[in-house]
């Protein structure tokens, strides 16, 4: 995917997985949504969308980071800078994946950013007893030694399973197994075996 064209993804995939107007959300908390690239192979951040501010950039570049993807709500109080924003992140290489599995990254960073925002009562109320089962199987494979670090709790699963229910509900070509996995096989100790 071009680079040019993640913005639009992540607000286009938020009103559908997550249920949420990012513009307005961002209009509400008087916040800027900025986005970095993950380069170098995780050694250093570059802009990707909304013209982040040097202070954002030095502060991200003095702590690099070599993870898939990231959303981080409220960046100036993570990084102890004077900014409202708050932050997407990105590999570069996942720009180089086919098919549904950036949107599937990005559905799943988006169900991180619905919790931490406190966007999450839609996700909350169409959770079903299914969805909880479903949730508690796929923790059990997360790798919950570092589950401080990742925040795949057994909430997350669940918002996860509802949040990609809501993405592929209009389409034909996906079930929710293959979003699943497609969602979470950066993220499961061992791999991620259906
Ligand atoms: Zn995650």
């Amino acid at each position: 995917m071009d680079i040019t064209d993640i913005h639009d993804r992540i607000f286009v995939l938020a009103r559908s997985a997550i249920g949420v107007d990012v513009h307005t959300y961002l209009n509400e908390t008087r916040k800027s949504l900025y986005g970095l690239l993950i380069a170098d192979g995780g050694a250093s951040f570059r802009p990707m969308f909304g013209d982040p501010p040097a202070v954002l950039l030095d502060a991200a570049n003095a702590r690099p980071s070599d993870t898939v993807a990231g959303f981080c709500v409220d960046v100036g109080e993570a990084l102890r800078i004077n900014i409202r924003a708050d932050v997407f992140l990105l590999s570069e290489a996942m720009l180089y994946e086919t098919g549904y599995q950036l949107d599937a990254i990005i559905v799943h960073e988006l169900a991180h950013f619905a919790i931490d925002s406190a966007n999450d009562d839609i996700l909350r109320s169409e959770l079903t007893t299914e969805d909880r089962q479903t949730a508690a199987e796929l923790y059990a494979r997360t790798d919950r030694q570092m589950e401080r670090v990742t925040r795949h709790n057994e909430y997350f699963c669940q918002v996860l399973i509802v949040a990609c229910r809501r993405w592929i509900a209009d389409r034909n070509d996906l079930n929710i197994q293959d979003a699943l996995y497609l969602a979470m096989k950066f993220d499961v100790d061992g791999g991620f075996r259906q």
